[in-house]
């Protein structure tokens, strides 16, 4: 899930239970422009501030770390080699790596 959905679920929620932006903003102690920013997903905030607004409705953001996944095939292998062509599983990097000395 990206931080885009996971605003969006987060405006969907506020207004679902009838919350203004001013509303929520004051239960978090925050201003309404600050909500109506994180929600237009204008300027920059943290974490750490979707995550407040985030508990505030209920919710609690559980931050994931995946493996990339080849960009030649669709299997995970680790680790992944940052090859010219993007981010090639060990196997792929091989092969892309004969063909280019062939040329
Ligand atoms: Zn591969």
């Amino acid at each position: 899930m990206t931080l885009i959905n996971i605003i969006n679920i987060l405006r969907n929620t506020r207004t679902r239970m009838g919350l203004t932006q001013r509303e929520i903003a004051h239960k978090i102690g925050k201003g309404e422009t600050y909500i109506s920013r994180i929600e237009h997903g204008r300027g920059s905030f943290s974490t750490k501030s979707v995550g407040q607004l985030a508990r505030a409705l209920g919710y609690r953001i559980e931050l994931k770390l995946v493996p990339v996944k080849c960009d030649l095939c669709p299997t995970v292998k680790e680790p992944f080699i940052d090859g010219d062509s993007g981010f090639l599983c060990s196997v792929c990097f091989s092969k892309h790596n004969k063909k280019a000395r062939k040329k």
